[in-house]
């Protein structure tokens, strides 16, 4: 058998990976020795590389057991099935090279360890060979490593594909959007130095010879609350850090700003400019690079750059309360930085940022603000501004990423695979409105997950002529028709109180939702709740019981951050302005009473609805991305963080889906291959049909017929345990 191995150097001794049993090689001085290690002893220090393969299948201690000792042994990825797990080793494993991506080139996903690469490669090749679109899902919480997994299957993309005939440079625009999106939609968090604060789909188109011809991305639901607010520790925007340091003298002088990030009250609140695992000074020129690449022109940079100057100088605007408590203007130096970035007339910025204008029976009104509605106005307002060109920056990527050849014949015979890096399951202290929108977009995946899951399990057995044997599993649709089922889920009462602006608050909203579900098994409230649970509920909360667990939820704010509403003359200034691209982003339509913009929570749920139909007309693919610890550190394994995990991403569920039936599928080619020196008949080859032989195999092993079943084309085993046995008396 052809020996595959990498070595690792770790100190004295070279280890070797061999791709079905570990085995250690010492460079001695009487020559190199090389000593294998029993399956059973491998098994028992490295553990099972498919979960499928636990003995104790239902038993979440055996699972964590088995995560604990591969990331041990630096062994980060573990299958379930087709669904990769992956612990964020929090260290660089140099198992991402070009070798390694050879390595796991037109191999079969089982015979090699497990690894990202071997989903990246099967994914493709099915792309290829089946044609189907295919959707490459990654979740985790933050932390986890879903967006190194998505640069690295990009990578891998664009390092091992064939290069177009045409238009080659999509490649590079492909890997290239990456820092841009990253440097205005990534922050420093507590749980992560570089956190993206969106969601995000992506596609990339192949042409029929398998080439990257284009690709397309949508973003889901920017965390814009950061931009006027961090929390301490964490920062804003990356690419506020990176202008300031990293920006040419001149280029500050134009914007008026000063390099110390300290100056810039949007900047402050967290106390952490600096981040000693992040040089903005770099990542700024790999952003100023990779916008030249994607197609931005010297006057789109120093548009863009305006703006977010202009942010900036938004969070340095301040009000004194003039003798009526009336806000006004003080800093007018700000001010007229903002004007000419924003290419606004001053005055009409100055009214608007201190006056609100009410239509009230066809006439305007101008009614001066207090000092808090004017803060409230000007964080709307940089809030507004800068998710707006976020959005702008995604419509404009997606314009630079579009296969050039749209028009021609082979665009029809295109495939896309779609990459999904989008945040997990979010549990904290104190949950608002934020983290309902997102748990309720993990309701809806693992809702699609389980679905899609239990299809490809029926389709897989009736394709192998084997009788489907029914999975119990848990059902989630309950909960997602609870949030956003027509006029009785939870969105939709929350946008009906939307629609009474000064008599709806947020407790009203509250109080609604206790009328309208009531008893709910998955709903509960303060005065819905026992006496024995209530102690544990607060009055303006609500509770949901999630597929993953309880969360608790603070009303406060929901109201607000759903209308998300920028006053009217904010919204004419900025229609006026004449930078291109907030006059893109700020359209005269918006300001005609008839159409009211839909709700922030609304948006969301239609645009996740289109994200489920997409990914359902795809051959969907996962990786389930597990972070080890809190403390963003390699080698700690922190128990019970992870077994949270295992539980939010649904894993043992998963793991039972798939064991319900047969532990291990092979195809009869790869299992005779493997195991024919077990018999003298197929040994050493065996010259009728591979299922034939297979049968001859297992038959001489004392396979008993409820151990297994023979498919079309594979070969099904019931239990681990009798895989083992075979596997074992290949050592003997
Ligand atoms: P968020 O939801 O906050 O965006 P995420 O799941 O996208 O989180 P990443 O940004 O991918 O998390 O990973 C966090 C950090 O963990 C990375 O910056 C990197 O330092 C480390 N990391 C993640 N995956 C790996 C890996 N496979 N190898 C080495 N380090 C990794
Ligand atoms: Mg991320």
């Amino acid at each position: 058998m052809a020996l595959q191995v990498e070595l690792i150097p770790t100190g004295e001794i070279i280890r070797v990976v061999h791709p079905h049993r570990p085995c250690k090689l010492a460079l001695g001085s009487d020559g190199v020795r090389v000593t294998m290690e029993s399956a059973l002893t491998a098994r028992d220090r490295v553990g099972v590389q498919d979960f499928v393969l636990l003995e104790n299948f239902t038993s979440e201690a055996a699972f964590i057991e088995n995560l604990r000792r591969r990331f041990r042994e630096n062994l980060i990825y573990t299958y379930i099935g087709p669904v990769l797990v992956s612990v964020n080793p929090y260290r660089d494993l140099q198992i991402y090279s070009r070798q390694h991506m050879e390595r796991y080139r037109g191999v079969s996903f089982y015979e090699v360890p497990p690894h990202l690469f071997a989903v990246a490669d099967t994914v493709y090749r099915a792309l290829r060979t089946e044609r189907r679109d295919q959707a490459v899902m990654i979740s985790g919480e933050s932390g986890a490593g879903k967006t190194e997994a998505t640069k690295r299957l990009l990578q891998f993309y664009a390092e091992t594909c064939p290069a177009p005939e045409r238009g080659g440079a999509v490649r590079d625009r492909l890997l290239q959007s990456n820092p841009v999106l990253e440097a205005f939609g990534n922050a420093k968090t507590l749980r992560n130095d570089n956190s993206s604060r969106f969601g995000k789909y992506m596609d990339v188109q192949f042409d029929f010879k398998g080439a990257p011809v284009g690709g397309h991305i949508l973003s889901y639901l920017l965390e814009k609350s950061r931009v006027v607010h961090q929390n301490h520790g964490e920062r804003n925007f990356h690419v506020f850090y990176q202008l300031l340091e990293g920006g040419e003298e001149e280029i500050l002088r134009r914007l008026g700003l000063e390099r110390n990030p300290q100056s810039y009250l949007y900047l402050v609140k967290g106390q952490c400019a600096k981040v000693s695992s992040i040089n903005d000074k770099s990542d700024w020129k790999v952003v100023r690079k990779a916008l030249t690449v994607i197609d931005f022109t010297e006057d789109e940079v120093e548009d863009l750059l305006s703006i977010v100057a202009s942010v900036l100088h938004l969070g340095n605007i301040h009000f004194a309360a003039d003798e009526e408590s009336n806000a006004q203007v003080t800093t007018e130096n700000q001010l007229k930085y903002l004007t000419r970035l924003l290419g606004v007339e001053g005055s009409t910025l100055r009214e608007a940022l201190t006056h609100r204008k009410i239509i009230a029976k066809g006439e305007e009104l101008l009614s001066p603000l207090n000092l808090e509605q004017a803060a409230y106005a000007r964080d709307a307002l940089a809030k507004a501004v800068y998710s707006r060109t976020f959005t702008w920056l995604v419509r404009k990527i997606n314009r630079s990423l579009a296969s050039k050849d749209a028009e021609s014949p082979s665009w029809r015979s295109t495939t896309v695979l779609g990459l999904l890096d989008i945040y997990g399951f979010e549990v904290f202290q104190h949950n608002s409105f934020e983290q309902f929108c997102i748990n309720y977009c993990n309701e809806k995946l693992q809702q699609l997950f389980i679905e899609l899951t239990l299809k490809s399990e029926q389709e897989e057995y009736e394709a192998e002529g084997i009788a489907w044997e029914p999975v119990q599993y848990f059902n989630n649709k309950i909960i997602c028709d609870l949030v956003e089922e027509k006029f009785k889920g939870i969105i939709s009462i929350l946008d009906e109180e939307c629609l009474r602006p000064g008599e709806a608050t947020d407790l009203t909203f509250l109080e609604k939702l206790e009328d309208t579900i009531k008893h709910h098994p998955h709903f509960l409230t303060h005065k819905l709740a026992d006496q024995r649970t209530r102690k544990s509920l607060d009055r303006g909360e609500f509770r949901l019981l999630h597929y993953a667990g309880e969360v608790t939820y603070s009303v406060a704010g929901f109201l607000d951050k759903n209308n998300d509403l920028l006053f009217r003359n904010l919204k004419e200034t900025m229609c006026s302005s004449e930078n291109p691209i907030m006059s893109q982003c700020f359209d005269r339509s918006e300001l005609s009473d008839k159409k009211r913009p839909e709700t922030v929570a609304t948006q969301f749920k239609m645009s996740l609805l289109q994200l489920v139909e997409i990914l359902k007309s795809k051959e969907p693919a996962y990786v389930r991305c597990i972070k080890p610890n809190d403390a963003k550190q390699p080698g700690r394994f922190d128990e019970v963080l992870i077994r949270h995990q295992v539980k939010y991403l649904g894993l043992m569920e998963n793991l039972r889906v798939r064991r319900a039936g047969f532990a291990y599928r092979r195809k009869y080619e790869a299992f005779l291959q493997r195991y024919k020196s077990l018999c003298p008949e197929t040994w050493p080859t065996w010259a009728g049909r591979p299922q034939d032989g297979v049968a001859v195999l297992v038959r001489h092993l004392g396979y008993k017929p409820e151990e297994y079943k023979m498919g079309r084309t594979k070969i099904f085993i019931r239990f681990p345990k009798t895989l083992f046995a075979t596997e074992d008396a290949l050592e003997v």
